[in-house]
């Protein structure tokens, strides 16, 4: 089983007058410039309802890129009926011709469509050029060709032992049924993971993603029709989601779901799953990533600056909106005027605005209702005895959801913005007396139900010790001297425990693991 042996996507740096940064203007320019129409993509069909909704970006909220159809009910019951209907060709498929259209998918992503979807992340979720860059083009890239070298290993597991006029095998099958991918709109890479790292199993895909991604979501829909994904393995559709799940948690077919989005969603969709458990044909497989409530610990050895740099990057990069982001930290009372010099410094640097200007550090938040709760947790903040605003705290929504990079301090380690999930540019900083690292270790560990990612910076080796021991179960991604955010497929696989998810790592083998149901076959001569 010889598939090209997977190496990360080199990132592209776009520097000024690069060929990248030019034709990536371009395609922005040539985007902006007009307004597109969006079908859902249900089996060999492209369905337009006539309900369109405008699409538009978060930093310029009257620009309009371009329409989509919405879908309703019979919409969801035709997009189960396709995804059913290609379901034995498509694993029936030798599993080399599947991953061959998957890594045809990533070598389109790295050469033709690499500037259509970074500037269509870039208008249509705002991010800045590195940020699409890094979660669009690159991550998903890296995800289908390890997934592929992943799945070629699965098919490629040692038998069990035969022997005695006995041949015993067993079968990697796909799920019976069809998988629901339900993605976010925060990272095009995760959108693209999951219908397809289930799809390469073998099984077919009914794929809804956020509202607010769907401008990029049609862009890879495209690709995966150039690489030859068969009509109905990939099922397209915007329905709202509780019509969407009336209809599919309660098909006797639903064979799973791959989820990434907030804890409250998916614990709504486990109890809707439990609920109808007697009417499934096999127990779905519930795989999801969800909320995080990300730390940042520091001990008295830490080097400032790097604390600094990480708090600022692991904080603000994507404007905070990473389940990963830093947005709880704990610094001991040694280095704080040092960091808070350091981290002032760096925020000063950073440019806020539009997606067009590739000097912005950051940009908009991604829609009206996250403006508003994330505004809401500043003013409390404003109004709070004892909690201070250091950096940031203004915000305008006039042209685009703009939100500064804001620093709070609290002299209480459970004050709202340490507990709650923000999902926005917002980092609480907790200083402690440097002498406490112990009994912070305890705190970092209790003070959220989330365990998705944390860091902890030291140059004490007894120090990284003793956090990597107590904080065992507090984070899925855990870094030793570097910012919590930026997992890269192949390296970190990727997934949290606790309240941020079942823990089945993307870009993983185990990942693939769970959209496969083997069959153990005993033949005896
Ligand atoms: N994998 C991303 C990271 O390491 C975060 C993914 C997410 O936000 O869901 O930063």
């Amino acid at each position: 089983f010889n598939v090209p042996a997977p190496v990360n996507e080199p990132v592209k740096a776009y520097a000024p007058g690069s060929p990248e940064r030019k034709e990536l203007q371009a395609m922005l320019a040539e985007l902006r410039a007009k307004q597109i129409d969006v079908p859902m993509y249900i089996g060999s069909e492209e369905v337009r309802t006539g309900n369109t909704r405008a699409m538009s970006p978060p930093h310029d909220h009257q620009h309009i890129l371009g329409h989509f159809h919405e879908g309703d009910a019979s919409h969801v019951e035709q997009a189960i009926n396709a995804a059913l209907g290609a379901k034995e060709a498509w694993e029936n498929l030798e599993w080399e011709q599947r991953a061959a259209i998957f890594l045809k998918a990533a070598e389109l992503i790295a050469g033709p469509y690499r500037a259509k979807i970074n500037a269509a992340t870039m208008l249509g979720q705002s991010k800045n050029a590195m940020q699409a860059e890094i979660d669009s083009a690159c991550e998903f890239i890296d995800f289908l060709r390890f997934n592929v070298k992943y799945m070629t290993e699965i098919y490629a597991q040692q038998p069990p032992v035969s022997g005695g006029g006995v041949w015993n095998r067993v079968e990697q099958r796909p799920l019976e049924g069809f998988v629901f991918a339900l993605t976010p709109f925060n990272f095009t890479a995760i959108a693209g993971n999951l219908p397809t790292s289930a799809a390469m199993m073998g099984n077919t895909i009914v794929w809804k993603p956020a509202y607010t991604q769907i401008y990029s979501a049609q862009v890879l829909m495209e690709v995966f029709k150039e690489a030859g994904v068969p009509d109905g393995v990939i099922n397209l559709i915007y329905v709202d989601g509780p019509v969407a799940g009336e209809v599919i948690f309660k098909h006797p077919d639903f064979a799973g779901i791959h989820f990434t989005g907030s804890t409250g969603v998916f614990q709504h969709i486990w109890k809707t799953i439990g609920e109808n458990i007697h009417r499934y044909k096999s127990y779905p497989r519930i795989v999801g990533e969800t909320g995080g409530k990300d730390f940042v610990l520091a001990h008295k050895s830490a080097d400032a600056k790097a604390v600094a740099v990480g708090l600022v990057r692991g904080a603000f990069e994507y404007q905070g909106q990473k389940c990963s982001a830093a947005s709880r930290a704990y610094i001991p009372s040694n280095l704080w005027e040092d960091v808070k010099k350091y981290m002032l410094a760096d925020l000063a640097d950073i440019k806020m605005g539009g997606t067009e200007d590739f000097t912005n550090f950051v940009n908009a938040v991604i829609d009206e209702k996250s403006f508003d709760k994330i505004a809401k947790y500043i003013d409390n903040a404003k109004a709070t005895p004892g909690v201070e605003i250091i950096a940031g705290g203004n915000y305008d929504k006039s042209k685009g959801y703009f939100i500064e990079p804001t620093v709070i301090l609290t002299q209480d380690p459970m004050y709202t913005t340490m507990c709650e999930e923000i999902f926005g540019p917002v980092l609480t900083i907790y200083v402690y007396h440097e002498e406490h690292f112990e009994t912070v270790l305890e705190l970092v560990d209790q003070t959220s139900p989330y365990a998705l990612t944390g860091a902890v910076f030291s140059q004490d080796r007894y120090a990284i010790e003793l956090a990597t021991q107590k904080l065992r179960n507090a984070a899925g991604n855990f870094y030793i001297n570097d910012k919590p955010t930026g997992a890269v497929v192949g390296q970190q696989p990727f997934g949290g425990a606790r309240a941020s998810g079942t823990n089945d790592k993307a870009g993983s083998m185990i990942n693939l693991l769970r959209w496969v149901s083997p069959r153990t076959i005993k033949e005896t001569f």
